[in-house]
C-alpha cells in the first residue's frame, strides 16, 4: 500500500481521504461536559497529548474525571467517546509534570483518558477509538508522534522520605502506551528515545523498571490486545515489607485518604492519618482506591508526632525557596530561611511543601488569579486558609477564599 503511495500523487490523495474519513468515523461519541469546563481557561499552545490508564473501572472512573474535568476524552471498554472538556481548555489530567524542562503540561496538551492499566492490555475497540481520537488531535494541532506521551513519562513526584530529589516514578499511569507494538496499532510512528528531564539532572529516576518499559528494551514487549473484561484490581496493591515501600505501593497517594493501610494487628488507617512512617510494620496490606483525585497535594507533607529534621521530609531540596514551611504558630518561611535549629527539629504539625512557589496572601485587591493567573484553580495549587486548612485550586470557589489566604503554585 506505501509503494502504491509513493508511486503516483493521485493514489496518495485517494488512500489519504480514506484514511481521514476512516479515523473520522471509527469512533462514537458523547458529549458530557464538566461542570469545571466553563471555568478552565484555554490553553494558549497546543504541542502535547497525554495518554492515560484509569487504574479502575469505567465507572467510579468516568464519574470521577467528569467531576474534576480531568481528561478531555474518555474512552470506555467498548470503544465509546465521553467528550469532558473543550479541547482547548485547560483540563487538570497531568498533576505535578515535566517535560524536557517545561513544567505543567496540563497547560499545553490534551488529556485522554483510557478504562484499563497501566499494565494490562486494552479492548481492539479501544484500540480503534483511541487511534481515531489521536488522529483527529494530530491533524487539530500538528502533534508530531514523539510528543505524544504517557502520564508516567510526564509526572514528576517532589521529593519526600524516600527520594531525596524530584523523581519520575511518581505515576506509572499509561504506560502500556509506550510499547512499540502498542504505539504501532495506534498509527504511531515515532516515540521519545529518553527521558530529557533525567538527563538533563532536574529529576532523578526512582523506578527503573518503569523507564525499562519507557526507554528501554521493556518497550518492545508486545502485551496484544484482549477482548476480556478487565478484572477490577489496583495496579500497585500489595503487602509492606523488606524492599517495598508505602511509596513503591501507593506512589503518590502514600499520604492521601484515599489509601487504606491495613496493620497486621488489623486496625486499619488512612494514609492522611499516619504520622510516623518509619514505624509501619512489616505485613502492612496498602489498599489504594480507585476514586482517589488526581494528586490534589502532592508535595504537602506534615511532620508527625516527633519532631523532625527538614532534609528527611523534603531531602536535598529542604533548604530552597520553593520548600515550604507552614508553622503549628501561623508563621511560614522558605527552606532558604529556616534557622539551623528549625532545620534539625522542624515541631509537630509543621505543614511542609516540596516543590511550589509561595505567592502570598490573597486581599481585597489581589484575587487568586492575580496571585497565578491560569493556574488558579489547578488540581496542585494549594490555598491554606486562615484557618490553617489547605484546600486545592480545583476544589476552592474563587468567590469564597477568605482575605488572608496563602497560595502556593507548582513551578
Ligand atoms: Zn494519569
Amino acid at each position: 500500500m506505501l509503494s502504491g503511495v509513493n508511486r503516483t500523487g493521485r493514489w496518495a490523495i485517494v488512500l489519504l481521504v480514506a484514511g481521514l474519513a476512516s479515523d473520522v468515523l471509527a469512533y462514537s461519541t458523547t458529549v458530557k461536559l464538566s461542570p469545571w469546563n466553563a471555568s478552565r481557561p484555554k490553553r494558549r499552545m497546543t504541542t502535547f497529548i497525554v495518554l492515560h490508564t484509569t487504574e479502575g473501572p469505567m465507572k467510579g472512573s468516568l464519574e470521577k474525571v467528569y467531576r474534576n474535568g480531568e481528561a478531555h476524552y474518555f474512552i470506555d471498554q467498548a470503544g465509546h467517546v465521553t467528550v469532558i472538556m473543550d479541547r482547548d481548555r485547560v483540563a487538570t489530567h497531568a498533576g505535578r509534570s515535566l517535560w524536557n524542562g517545561l513544567y505543567d503540561l496540563d497547560q499545553y496538551s490534551v488529556g485522554v483518558e483510557v478504562v484499563g492499566y497501566y499494565n494490562r492490555p486494552i479492548t481492539p475497540a479501544q484500540v480503534n477509538a483511541l487511534r481515531g481520537v489521536i488522529a483527529d488531535l494530530k491533524r487539530i494541532y500538528r502533534v508530531p508522534d514523539e510528543r505524544i506521551l504517557t502520564h508516567s513519562m510526564v509526572a514528576y513526584g517532589a521529593p519526600n522520605r524516600w527520594h531525596a530529589r524530584s523523581h519520575r516514578g511518581r505515576k506509572r499511569c499509561g504506560m502500556l502506551f509506550a510499547r512499540i507494538p502498542v504505539r504501532r496499532q495506534l498509527g504511531l510512528k515515532a516515540e521519545p528515545a529518553f527521558d530529557p528531564d533525567v538527563r538533563a539532572g532536574r529529576v532523578m529516576n526512582a523506578d527503573p523498571q518503569l523507564a525499562g518499559v519507557l526507554y528501554g528494551s521493556g518497550r518492545n514487549q508486545n502485551i496484544g490486545v484482549s477482548s476480556a473484561p478487565v478484572v477490577g484490581v489496583v495496579a500497585g496493591e500489595g503487602v509492606i515489607g523488606p524492599g517495598c515501600s508505602a511509596w513503591d505501593l501507593a506512589r503518590d497517594a502514600y499520604n492521601q485518604a484515599s489509601t487504606t493501610y491495613v496493620f497486621p494487628s488489623g486496625e486499619r488507617k488512612r494514609g492522611n492519618e499516619i504520622r510516623n512512617w518509619k514505624s509501619i510494620p512489616a505485613g502492612t496490606r496498602v489498599i489504594l482506591s480507585p476514586d482517589a483525585p488526581e494528586n490534589m497535594t502532592e508535595g504537602l507533607y506534615e511532620v508527625g508526632e516527633k519532631p523532625e529534621a527538614a532534609t528527611v521530609i523534603a531531602g536535598r531540596e529542604a533548604l530552597t525557596p520553593t520548600t515550604i514551611y507552614c508553622f503549628p504558630d501561623g508563621t511560614t518561611k522558605g527552606g532558604h530561611q529556616l534557622t539551623p535549629a528549625e532545620q534539625l527539629h522542624l515541631p509537630t504539625g509543621t505543614r511542609i511543601l516540596a516543590g511550589y512557589v509561595p505567592g502570598g496572601a490573597i486581599t481585597r485587591d489581589r484575587s487568586a488569579f492575580n496571585v497565578c493567573g491560569g493556574r488558579w484553580n489547578l488540581s496542585t495549587t494549594l490555598y491554606r486558609f486562615p484557618d490553617g486548612q489547605f484546600h486545592a485550586g480545583n476544589r476552592v470557589n474563587e468567590k469564597r477564599i477568605p482575605i488572608g489566604t496563602q497560595v502556593f503554585y507548582c513551578r
